[in-house]
């Protein structure tokens, strides 16, 4: 993208969010990749590193829980030193000036919540991973306990309760997705009029399908992320651009 075209869509896109009166912004792993933590399918990316595993396997396999979460300590430090970035400060900011009633994030890092959005307007179509939950009874865990645990035990350790599995609260493939965030994020989207994905690479569905129908609703939609999607043609303006430089002039905090 030349300096000129990144300004004049910088421009276009002020010019949409100036006219809209519900803006709802969808975030991917792009958003977060200035704040150190890898998106999946850049180069460097997660996926490039280690096949992702899936549910069925995580409950079958005491070997699978014990390396799903030895990938998860081994990413503790990225997570725990990670602070919003442009992105997230821009629609915070949006936020506090009342044109975004929430966020629909695929994003587990928890970096709108701390950014300054209240987590009831932050949707998570794929959990969190700052913390976990019993995949049986529900019962939440701080990271800081199973870790413990498993150091003690050499094991992933399972729910004091009801003696469940316990895993990070993301949803892995394979695993439902949460009926509750599915309905919020499908009527935000039906009732914006400015629909903004922003660093995904719009491939995982059902998360996918949410820039289309805010089209199909009426809404305009925007897509900002540094590499084309399939989405592109239907979009009303692209931005092919790195994420902190195309929404840093719009962080007013
Ligand atoms: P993805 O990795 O499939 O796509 C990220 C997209 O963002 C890519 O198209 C990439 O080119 C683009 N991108 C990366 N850095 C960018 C930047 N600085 N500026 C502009 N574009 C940039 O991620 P996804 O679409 O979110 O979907 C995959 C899944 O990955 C999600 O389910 C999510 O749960 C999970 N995930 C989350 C995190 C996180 O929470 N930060 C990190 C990795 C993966």
């Amino acid at each position: 993208m030349t300096a000129s075209s990144l300004q004049n869509g910088i421009a276009r896109l002020g010019d949409m969010i100036a006219e809209a009166r519900s803006i709802v912004p969808f975030t991917g792993a792009g958003i977060s990749t200035e704040c150190g933590i890898p998106d999946f399918r850049s180069p460097g990316g997660l996926w490039t590193k280690n096949r992702p595993i899936p549910f069925d396997e995580f409950v079958a396999s005491q070997d699978a829980r014990d390396e799903s979460w030895r990938r998860r300590f081994a990413m503790e430090p990225s997570f725990a030193a990670a602070k919003p970035g442009r992105g997230h400060r821009a629609l915070a900011s949006l936020y506090k000036a009342g044109k975004v009633p929430a966020v629909i994030t695929q994003n587990i890092d928890n970096l709108h919540q701390t950014s300054g959005i209240a987590p009831e307007h932050v949707v998570e179509l794929h959990g969190n991973t700052t913390y976990a939950r019993c995949i049986g009874c529900g019962k939440r865990f701080e990271i800081g306990w199973v870790k413990a645990r498993f150091d003690k035990n050499s094991e992933a350790p399972d729910c004091e309760a009801c003696g469940d599995p316990v895993k990070s609260a993301t949803i892995s493939f394979g695993q439902a997705m949460p009926d509750e965030e599915m309905q919020r994020a499908t009527e935000l989207t039906q009732h914006c009029d400015l629909f903004i994905a922003i660093g995904s690479s719009l491939v995982v569905w059902p998360a996918a399908g949410f820039p289309l129908l805010a089209r199909n609703s009426g809404a305009r939609l925007v897509i900002i992320n540094n590499e084309p999607t399939d989405m592109d043609d239907v979009a009303d303006l692209v931005i092919h651009h790195d994420i902190g430089e195309t929404l840093g002039p719009f962080v007013s905090n």
